[in-house]
């Protein structure tokens, strides 16, 4: 196996961007090269504002470069567990943001002709136990009646359908979801902001944030310097230790990946007729799609305390063949991992420090959709152009107590977690 995102092996040309070197001076600068970042710019050159992009390594070297490319409808939490948290209004309200995102990037990407395989495929929930169907059953209803939103439950006969597997006991298909290359979109985005104006820097880590006294702020990489009116952090999962607040408010969490060799199309058809985006409802899940040059990639959990990842990638492409016995023989050509971005809650924040600096982060698996829309309300901010408060403004971020545990922590709970499904 190539340990190499397969979306970056099977990318669109890349270019490549200069590293940031001697004085530069623009209205916001912006440090991370993602979907979050790239968006913000994206809306904000929109509007003539001058922006320069900062990237440690290169463009979707993150977790935008390494994700599954399904674009979901909702979060990691139910609608229902949601309503119960924050109440139902406040819930409506974020699942229609969850949708909004998703059209968002259908519009980006077709009025900026970003060829990234956008497909409005809709994802299928498949219930890894008989018992999950009932609760599958019960968020419908729940959707139907409090949010007037409709997914179609499957019974186990009905999956044949949607998934050529014995696997599973059912499903819940929502029509709204889509996937996409998620690369391409990385690759597109970026040169859209460069044609409306927008600069880019790759290999160009900011190492330090300088306030001055007359407002404005200087971040220092290793050959040069960008003074801006505005700073915005949205280096999520990566953030390192540049930002003390915001890098211990996020908790990065690792995933792993495996894609096949191409397959025949006939097979590949077979497997997952109507192209769904699927992930599953064990707690340690799997996730998993068409690719549009007919492979499958495969995800599912990353490394617990300390093991090594080798072993991993043989034990999920046996995960793949348990779904699907057909690809048994078929070889897994790529694997690799990121870090996705979790939060105290496991909902998105996105808000303005008490020093200035504007943060989106924690999209918790589902940032594919969710950090474009963000990085819009990051512009609409700096901009003040957003009406009414948002339901997952954060201003008033707090570290994580005992931050530096949770990677143990995190370990800990992927080991509970494995159990739970294996006994319950
Ligand atoms: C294996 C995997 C599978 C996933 N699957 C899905 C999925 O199918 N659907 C879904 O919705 N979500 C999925 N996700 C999550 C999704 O990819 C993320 O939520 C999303 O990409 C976050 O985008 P971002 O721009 O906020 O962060 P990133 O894409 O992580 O970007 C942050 C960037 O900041 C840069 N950076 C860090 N520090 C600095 C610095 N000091 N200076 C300059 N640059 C810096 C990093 O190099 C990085 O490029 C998955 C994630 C992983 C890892």
């Amino acid at each position: 196996m190539k340990q190499l995102s397969m979306w970056e092996a099977t990318s669109n040309k890349k270019e490549q961007r200069s590293s940031l070197s001697g004085n530069e001076e623009c209205d916001v600068v912006i440090i991370g090269g993602g979907f979050t970042g790239l968006s913000t710019a994206y809306h904000l050159q929109k509007k003539n504002v001058k922006t320069i992009v900062l990237e440690k390594s290169y463009l979707g070297s993150g977790a935008s470069g390494r994700n599954g490319g399904q674009i979901l409808t909702g979060f990691i939490d139910s609608m229902s567990s949601l309503a119960k948290k924050k109440g139902l209004q406040t819930a409506r309200q974020m699942l229609q943001m969850s949708l909004d995102s998703i059209d968002l990037i259908e519009r980006i990407s077709k009025e900026n002709q970003i060829s990234c395989s956008f497909k409005r495929s809709g994802h299928l929930y498949a219930a890894y136990k008989p018992a999950h169907i009932d609760w599958l059953k019960e968020e419908q209803e729940i959707l139907e009646k409090d949010f007037n939103y409709r997914v179609r439950v499957l019974d186990k006969q009905d999956l044949q359908a949607e998934l050529k597997t014995d696997f599973y006991h059912g499903g819940c298909i929502d029509e709204n979801s889509a996937t996409y290359h998620p690369f391409n979109y990385v690759l597109g985005l970026a040169e859209t902001v460069e044609k409306l104006g927008g600069t880019i820097y790759e290999n160009s880590e900011a190492h330090e944030i300088i306030k001055s006294s007359n407002g404005k702020v200087t971040v220092m990489t290793e050959d040069g310097r960008v003074t801006a009116d505005h700073l915005v952090i949205v280096t999520n999962a990566y953030s390192g230790n540049l930002h003390k607040t915001i890098s211990r408010s996020v908790i990065p969490v690792e995933s792993i990946m495996i894609a096949t060799e191409q397959l025949p199309e006939e097979l590949v058809s077979e497997l997952i007729p109507n192209d769904r985006a699927v992930f599953d409802t064990k707690h340690m899940l799997y996730y998993f799609r068409r690719t549009p040059d007919n492979r499958i990639a495969f995800g599912g959990s990353g490394r617990s305390l300390s093991s090594d990842t080798a072993p991993l990638y043989l034990k999920l492409k046996e995960g793949m063949n348990n779904v699907f016995p057909e690809l048994k023989k078929y070889m897994a050509e790529f694997c690799w991992s990121g870090k996705v971005g979790f939060t105290k809650e496991m909902l998105p924040y996105i808000g303005q420090l008490e020093d200035g600096t504007h943060f989106a982060f924690g999209y918790a698996g589902h940032g594919a959709a969710m950090s474009t829309l963000m990085g819009k309300l990051l512009a609409g901010n700096i901009l003040s152009e957003n009406n009414g408060k948002n339901p997952f403004e954060k201003n008033d971020l707090r570290p994580i107590p005992f931050y530096s545990q949770h990677g143990k922590v995190v370990g800990l709970m992927k080991y509970y977690f494995k159990v739970k499904d294996a006994i319950s």
